[in-house]
This record gives structure tokens, sequence and C-alpha cells, in this order.
């Protein structure tokens, strides 16, 4: 693209964004550079082996990466963007770069499970980082909770698994007025859905792993901000800590994000719809979806999420331990497994033995199953859920 990137509507920046004509074959689709080395000057002596930008070395950086890079920066409307191995690759990075011994972080108390592990445990407990859990649907709580020593606020909306919803704008001026950086995972929505640059955030973190690639079948994470903010995350990240993504996961990606808008609209309606035809079973304890017009999130979804509210729906049966597994296993379409944003249906139940169990709200507690409704007909789905309720004495 050769125009200004923002001057193109989201769809057209999926697909052109990142790629152009490879210029030894003329093919109009850039080809997979599986290469670890590249060539050296004439004189490398006078290379700087901390450099993430020039090819040198692969885990210095790679083509395939550099276009998703490009594509992804564009999509989330930031000025740069790291592609890594994982979304926690992404997280690590992240908290590695920006924390030291003696800072003190704020984090949304549900969160990836992931996130909560390596700010708790490894951060907090090996690295000397202070670390305050809060609600962060109250931004007033981030407020209370910032100290002198606060270098980072890390939220998650909507997190992962309550679906709960935090204000990225609020936020983002309490953390301002502090000098304080504001990082949000945007996992859930997607930059179709959401894109918290927009709304003051300092990073954008999220796994591509989910509806980014969104048919399953690679791992990766970026990190999208401001190029001075990236610079030195970069280095680490890559070079040092070694989180670098294979050349091939990243074209995956970059073929996959395509379609991001397209699937995402299938996702909003789909999970929708189920979160409608869920609300009106008596077998159902509660839906936890922001695009509900009751649920607690859904004034500031609608402000800071659009055009949906994403494909992730999670709820509550009256039914005890055995049934819910019964149900899952009763169930034709819809696949049992963890992860999210995967082009096809998967459902995992939740909540009972869950190490962050104690964080969740009392009706979390109980158990529930996180739903990441896939781009099927909402129809079918709706009647594999049916069934299998069904088939286990719920309906
Ligand atoms: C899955 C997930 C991650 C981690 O991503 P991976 O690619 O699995 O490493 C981070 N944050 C959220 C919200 C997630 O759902």
């Amino acid at each position: 693209m050769t125009q200004k990137d923002s001057d193109y509507g989201f769809r057209t920046r999926a697909v052109h964004a990142g790629n152009d004509v490879d210029k030894d074959s003329g093919a109009i689709k850039r080809p997979i550079t599986m290469a670890n080395s590249y060539e050296l000057p004439y004189d490398p002596t006078s290379i700087n082996w901390s450099d993430a930008g020039p090819n040198l070395y692969t885990r210095n950086g790679g083509t395939n990466q550099k276009y998703l890079q490009e594509r992804l920066a564009s999509l989330e409307g930031g000025e740069d963007c790291i592609v890594l191995a994982s979304g926690v690759s992404a997280l690590s990075a992240l908290f590695f770069s920006n924390l030291n011994s003696g800072d003190h972080v704020v984090f949304s108390d549900v969160t990836y499970i992931a996130t909560y592990r390596l700010l708790n445990e490894l951060f907090n407990r090996k690295y000397g980082v202070e670390t305050t859990m809060v609600d962060t649907s109250d931004p007033e709580n981030v407020r209370r909770a910032l100290k002198p020593n606060t270098r980072l606020v890390h939220i998650e909306t909507p997190g992962n698994p309550t679906l709960k919803i935090s204000d990225i704008e609020a936020i983002a001026r309490i953390c301002h007025e502090r000098g304080v950086k504001l990082s949000v995972d945007n996992t859930f929505a997607s930059p179709f859905n959401q894109r918290p640059l927009e709304h003051g955030a300092d990073f954008c973190v999220e796994s591509l792993t989910k509806y980014i690639n969104g048919h399953g079948d690679a791992m990766g994470g970026a990190i999208i901000g401001r190029r001075k903010d990236l610079e030195s995350i970069r280095a680490q990240s890559q070079i040092n800590l070694g989180g670098v993504i294979s050349p091939f996961n990243a074209w995956l990606i970059m073929r996959g994000s395509v379609t991001l808008p397209l699937r995402m609209k299938a996702h909003n309606e789909n999970a929708m719809s189920i979160a409608r035809h869920l609300k009106g079973l008596p077998c159902v304890s509660f839906v936890s979806y922001p695009g509900l017009e009751d649920d607690p999130g859904h004034r500031i979804a609608r402000k800071q999420m659009g055009p949906g509210f994403g494909g992730v729906v999670s709820f509550g049966l009256r039914a005890t331990h055995d049934q819910y597994n019964l149900f899952v296993s009763r169930l034709r379409i819809i696949v049992s497994a963890v992860s999210l944003g995967h082009d096809e249906s998967l459902i995992v139940f939740l909540g009972e033995d869950d190490e962050r169990r104690e964080l969740f709200d009392e009706h979390f507690r109980k158990g529930f199953l996180r739903f990441s409704v896939g781009i099927e007909d909402a129809e079918d789905l709706i009647a594999d859920i049916d069934q299998a309720l069904e088939a286990v004495g719920l309906l």
C-alpha cells in the first residue's frame, strides 16, 4: 500500500498491509523465508549484534515476521509492532522489559492464567516486583492501587474467562496523570472489535493464536505501540529471551489474518444469538457476554467495542459436576478443547478447581463453561447445545 495506511478501511488493510510483490520472482504473495542466516556485509565487524533491525540471524528478526508486524501495526492503529512466538512470549517480553525489582505493577484480578502466574509467582516472588491485583472493572480501584513506584498497569478486557469489561479510556487517564504506562490484552476482542491504542493505552498485547490466525493451526503473539517504547522490548525479547516466531507460523498467521474481519463478523453474530438463546433456558444459571443489554459490562463495552462483542460466551448450568462433563461429552459439533478464536466452536469446563477461583465472582466458582463460538451456522450450534442438554436430562 503506497497511500497513508489510515486512508484505507479495515478490510482493505487486512488484505494488503504487509503484503507486496516478491522482487525476485514477481509473485504477488510474499514467500516464506525459512533461512536462519543472512549474508553478512563486507566488513562484519561493523555489525551491532544487539540490533533487531537488519536481517542477520533469524533470532534478530526475519522477513515473514516483519511483514506480519506491518499488518498488525496497521490493524491496531499503532506505530510499530513486535511479533513473537506466542501470546505468552509477548506478555513476558512486555513485563521483563518494563519491570525492574522494586517496581510495582497493578493488574486485573481476572486475567489469562499465565499473566497471573508470571506476575504473581515469577515477578513477585522471584524478582522482587510488587504486584497488586484489583477489580479493574471499576477504574477507581486502579487509582487507589497506584503507588509512587508503579510502572505499569495491565488490564484484560474482555477478561479471560469471565468476560469482565474494564474502561480503557478511564484507566488510561488515571495512569497518565501519574506517568504510569497502560497495557491492554486485546486477545478476546481482536482489533476488529476494539483497538486499545485509540482509547489511550500505551501497549496493546495479544495472542495471535486466537482470532487473528483464526484457524487453530499456529501460535504467535504481538505487542503494538509507539516505536520508541518497543525498541528495547524487541531487542530483549528476540535476541536475549529468544521468543522469536517461526517464519512458517508468521506466514500462516499472515494468511489467516486476511479474513479476520469476515470471521469476526460471524463470531460476533453467532455469539450474540447463542447468548440470547442460553438466556432463555431454565437450566442455564447465568450467561456472561458483554453484548447482552443487562450484562454489567455492556455500557462500557458499547463505548469501546464495535462492531461487535467477540465470540466468547461464558455460562453456568444448574448441573452437578458429572452433568457438566456428560453435557460436554454429548456435543456433536462443538469440540471440548482449550483455546479460543478458532474457526470451529470450542468449549471447556472451568472454575471448580481453578487456582484463580477465589478471585472469580461467586457464580463462576460453582463451575461454568467457556464457549468459544465458531463461525459455523448458528442454528446448528444451538441445536447441538439443546440436544446435549436433553441427553443429560437438563432440558
Ligand atoms: C490465549 C491467551 C493468551 C496467551 O496466548 P498464547 O498464544 O496461547 O501464548 C494471552 N491472553 C489471553 C487473553 C488469551 O486468551
